[in-house]
């Protein structure tokens, strides 16, 4: 089923898009956690972390490189973190995988 991100992938909704290519979005968190706080989020509508098959792997190394070069983009370079919430129970509001790109600030204790 479409979600609020799929909808910004299909530009049906407004967001700030601070990368793009055909397999990947990324845009500012409408909440943000932190002063940087951007999703990075795969084009292909898989729900989470957990339904991420073999066949998928080679977007999580590319998910990492868009953080690498956003964090450097977003001067977070020193300090930063990426996140997937998975699942109800960790706090996963959106059913469709999105990695949290979070920085700027001191970061607490994850839990
Ligand atoms: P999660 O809780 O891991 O599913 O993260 C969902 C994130 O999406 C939250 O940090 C929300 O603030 C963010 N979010 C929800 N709607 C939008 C939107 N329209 N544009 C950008 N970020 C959004």
């Amino acid at each position: 089923m479409t979600t609020i991100f799929g909808k910004i992938i299909k530009k049906e909704l407004p967001a700030e898009i601070v990368f793009e290519n055909d397999r990947l979005i990324a845009f500012k968190d409408i909440h943000p956690a932190a002063p940087v706080h951007i999703l990075i989020v795969p084009k292909k509508e898989v729900p989470n972390l957990q339904a991420l098959t073999t066949s998928d792997l080679d977007i999580i190394g590319e998910i990492i490189q868009v953080a690498q070069q956003l964090a450097v983009q977003y001067q977070i370079a020193d300090g930063y973190r990426l996140i997937v919430n998975n699942g109800e129970l960790a706090g996963q509001t959106i059913n469709h995988l999105h990695f949290h790109l979070i920085g700027g600030r001191l970061l607490g204790a994850l839990a």
